[in-house]
């Protein structure tokens, strides 16, 4: 919602040429409020509710520039994971990026745990973002919440223990990755066992991009 026709103009030109190339959108309304004196028809009242959501929550804190999002969706779309899984693969309202920091926002960090990690951090969702919101930062803002809560679970923190031990030895992790890509190679083959990679629950459930 913006104020002015200053400000529209401002909206129009960003928000449907970063969504979909386009010139205009028809999820612009413009009003003009209730009817003024000598007009001959327009609304008696004109009334706007607004639903807070917990966007005020933001102001001051170190997430406040997801309030400047216009919700163009640029970022999914230039986003690698995104792009293969589809716009809601992970079931929230809010898609892409920007939803990766505005649901746990929303619902409670506790709720979207998987969120701010669905992310290879490669940045391309900040470079493309007609608004400059730091996405990548927030979502590794929102990861750092998570340990510093203790929400990580058990599993996957002894994981990344493990992890970091196998790549202080470069070359035995050399040796284990070209292992793991020849097993890869070799399950993506035609009437491989795909079947396999439904162990990739946490993954399958949410996406609905392998199925078992
Ligand atoms: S975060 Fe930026 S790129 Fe993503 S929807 Fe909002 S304004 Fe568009």
């Amino acid at each position: 919602m913006v104020p002015t026709l200053e400000d529209l103009s401002t909206l129009m030109r960003l928000l449907p040429r970063h969504g979909t190339a386009q010139t205009i959108t028809n999820y612009v309304s413009l009003t003009t409020g209730p009817k003024q004196a000598g007009d001959t028809e327009g609304p008696e009242h004109f009334h706007i509710i607004l639903l807070d959501g917990g966007r005020t929550e933001l102001l001051g804190s170190d997430m406040q520039s997801m309030l400047r999002c216009i919700r163009c969706g640029a970022c999914m779309n230039h986003c690698p994971v995104y792009q293969s899984v589809g716009g809601h693969a992970y079931g929230w309202v809010y898609p892409g990026p920007m939803g990766s920091i505005l649901t746990p926002i929303y619902v409670g960090l506790e709720k979207a745990l998987d969120l701010p990690n669905a992310s290879t951090f490669c940045n391309q969702c900040s470079v493309v973002c007609p608004v400059k919101i730091p996405l990548a930062d927030l979502m590794r803002k929102l990861r750092e919440r998570q340990f510093d809560k203790n929400l990580k679970s058990r599993t996957e923190k002894t994981l990344l223990v493990l992890w970091s031990w196998l790549a202080q030895k470069p070359q035995f992790y050399a040796l284990l990755m070209s292992v793991s890509a020849c097993i890869l190679t070799w399950m993506g083959g035609q009437k491989r066992p795909h079947w396999l990679l439904a162990l990739c629950r946490g993954v399958d459930r949410g996406s609905g991009f392998i199925r078992p």
